[in-house]
């Protein structure tokens, strides 16, 4: 009895219960060890993605068994791994013997392959991922309390830019994370201000210049009166608060914006409105589009969603569904910066868009590369073929006008035709230059 009762002290002491691993003090300890041994040795810090997203969706019993699971494939990724749970759906793993960043990224590439794979339980399957972030005894860290703040900040890094993935810490991560953090605090302040901005670019015909439509961008009034551009404060926009909240205010300027238009008789198709991965991920997208737009009273038919390839592509299911519950509410979907990520045309096939943005990297080079103008020119045939629209972005030259006219694309938006601009300067564009169309010419591309 005696015996049995130190054993199971002693498991309760240094073992995770849930998951059978070493728990978080045994992490300490196995840590400190090999610091004092002073031989090369890889800490990899991971953590399950997007488990509040199943917790919420799918429920805590099965965000268990994904801890589990994720646990158990994580220690079987290789004998000489050690696993263990430091809480929540977070895990280390010490690599003995690593002392190269090639053998960190390989233990940390073998462990996101080992754990993929779905998970089954009451009719529901899910694919788990994780991301990693990792520091190497010697290089990046000589004691434990600094291996271990390194690799969590590589793995907070990592969470923000390569999901899914391996970060390795640098330098350099702790100056660009005292960066951003400067950056939230002033897009925090502008936004209890309301010094962020909604501007207009307009999307025209490349033919007459027309203009059809527009797309909103947010830029923030600095305390001195300049007008910042996105991509000035566009690192803030990681933090999914200040996401959501810039999302929120954007989204009011344009109904209100719409709404005037409207009202003084302007003819234009649609707004383009951007949104990130934040915003799926709360849940509340849908309810705050229809309420918002709704409150203004602007149909939603003049509304586009620009949703970027990474955000469309990033495996969480919410998009998928928002997505398509939007479209049947009639409002169009844009898929924004085509050709810079990971979507590919057969994307489309299973994850229909109204509005197809070709990415300003291809349209540089229309006219110097042919192999740019062979890509766009399938994209254009493709899209025609599935009944999307095309919009060139980020054409600067009548050169590129005139190749995207000749490759078919009918749409586009750049610096040669309108750089953005406030409310009131696309208001005298669009009431000099937006399309005027017959009534019969009205393309609305659901009831087309
Ligand atoms: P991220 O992709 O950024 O990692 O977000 P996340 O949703 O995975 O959330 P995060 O890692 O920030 O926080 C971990 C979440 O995991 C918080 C909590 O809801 C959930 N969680 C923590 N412990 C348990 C547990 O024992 N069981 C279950 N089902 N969920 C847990
Ligand atoms: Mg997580």
């Amino acid at each position: 009895d005696h015996e049995e009762g130190r054993q199971r002290n002693y498991r309760l002491a240094y073992f995770d219960h849930m998951t059978g691993l070493a728990n978080r003090a045994s992490f300490v300890d196995l840590l400190a060890e090999a610091v004092a041994r002073q031989a090369p040795f890889g800490l990899l810090l991971i953590d399950i993605d997007h488990l509040k997203v199943v917790n919420d969706t799918v429920g805590h019993v099965f965000g268990d068994l994904m801890i589990r699971t994720v646990a158990e494939r994580i220690a079987g990724a290789h004998a000489e791994l050690v696993a263990c749970r430091l809480g929540g759906d977070e895990f280390a793993v010490l690599v003995p013997g690593c002392g190269t960043e090639k053998c960190m990224s390989d233990a940390a590439a073998m462990i996101i392959a080992s754990v993929q794979g779905l998970i089954q339980a009451d009719g529901q399957a899910i694919d788990p991922h994780v991301t990693i972030g990792g520091a190497l005894f010697g290089a990046d860290g000589c004691d434990a309390a600094s291996l271990r703040q390194n690799a969590d900040l590589a793995l907070y890094h990592a969470k923000e830019t390569r999901r899914g993935g391996f970060v390795r810490y640098t330098p350099d991560l702790r100056t660009s994370m005292l960066e951003r953090a400067r950056m939230v605090r002033d897009v925090d302040l502008a936004l209890s201000e309301g010094r962020i901005l909604a501007h207009y670019q307009p999307i025209v015909r490349l033919d007459t210049a027309e203009i059809i439509g527009l797309e909103a961008l947010a830029r923030m009034r600095m305390p001195d009166g300049r007008i910042a551009a996105a991509g000035e404060f566009y690192a803030a926009f990681a933090d999914p608060r200040i996401a959501w909240q810039l999302t929120g205010q954007i989204m009011t300027q344009v109904a209100r914006d719409v709404r005037h238009w409207l009202d003084i008789g302007i003819d234009f198709q649609h707004v383009g409105i951007n949104v990130t991965s934040g915003d799926f991920l709360r849940g509340d997208l849908e309810q705050r589009i229809v309420e918002t737009f709704g409150c203004a009273g602007v149909p939603l038919h003049h509304i586009a969603l620009e949703v970027n390839e990474a955000v469309f592509m990033g495996g969480s299911d919410l998009v998928p569904k928002v997505v398509r519950a939007l479209r049947a509410r009639g409002m169009l979907v844009a898929l924004d910066d085509f050709g810079t990520g990971f979507a590919s045309l057969t994307h489309l096939l299973s994850f229909p868009v109204d509005v197809i943005k070709i990415d300003k990297s291809f349209v540089d080079q229309l006219g110097s590369d042919v192999a740019s103008g062979t890509i766009v020119g399938c994209i254009i045939e493709v899209a025609r073929k599935l009944d999307m629209t095309i919009v060139a972005e980020g054409i600067e030259t009548v050169a590129q006008s005139g190749v995207l006219s000749a490759l078919g694309c009918r749409l586009g938006q750049g610096f040669l035709f309108s750089r953005p601009c406030s409310t009131l300067d696309a208001t005298h564009l669009l009431t000099t230059f937006a399309q005027k169309r017959d009534k019969s010419d009205r393309r609305d591309k659901r009831s087309a």
